[in-house]
């Protein structure tokens, strides 16, 4: 069995209930298991930063997952990208009471589950460059965020062409979110 990166003995915690302790951990997407997925650089790292607490009931978790992403603009098609901010708050069991709890085996905490699973649901596959991308314009294809450009499109002010316009309307019927393509 391959080297666990993210894993953390317990032993300390588990002895004394009101014990805490940070981790700050950097591993490797492979170590997580992550390959080939196109929202990350091959040679990302992902950052784990954790507050582990001792309770009678287990053992609290809380922390982030940082992941960089990069992707195209679902609007603009630009490319687009940041950091994805996973928020952690697990409890760890040696026995399992908690339906919801990890379970701690031979003093050890496996985090190597959570982290994978938070950087391959948040980390987003349909991004948008910002809130309000404007889009591209659906007459000539010109990226609408560059409207004040001198010369990037001035379709907006025509009107129109009327034999469009019940096309148009079904396409925001079937498509609400984005404007049509090209
Ligand atoms: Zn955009
Ligand atoms: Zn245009």
């Amino acid at each position: 069995m391959a080297a666990q990166p993210l894993t953390v003995n317990a032993a300390e915690l588990l002895r004394r209930p009101g014990t805490q302790k940070s981790y700050t951990l950097e591993v490797a997407l492979a170590d997580l298991d992550i390959v080939d997925d196109p929202r990350f650089a091959p040679d990302a790292r992902v950052e784990v930063q954790l507050d582990l607490e001792s309770l009678s009931t287990g053992i609290v978790v809380d922390g982030e997952v940082r992941v960089p992403w990069h992707g195209t603009c679902r609007r603009c098609l630009e490319p687009t990208g940041g950091v994805s901010v996973s928020e952690v708050h697990e409890l760890y069991q040696r026995t399992l009471t908690d339906p919801d709890a990890f379970e701690i085996v031979g003093d050890q905490l496996d985090l190597l589950p959570i982290a994978r699973e938070l950087v391959l649901l948040d980390a987003p596959s349909t991004p948008l460059c910002r809130p309000d991308c404007a889009g591209l314009c659906p007459t000539c294809g010109a990226n609408l965020n560059d409207k004040d450009n001198e010369g990037a499109c001035d379709c907006t002010a025509a009107p129109a062409d009327p034999r469009w316009s019940a096309l148009d309307s079904l396409k925001s019927v079937l498509d609400p979110d984005d404007r049509p393509g090209r």
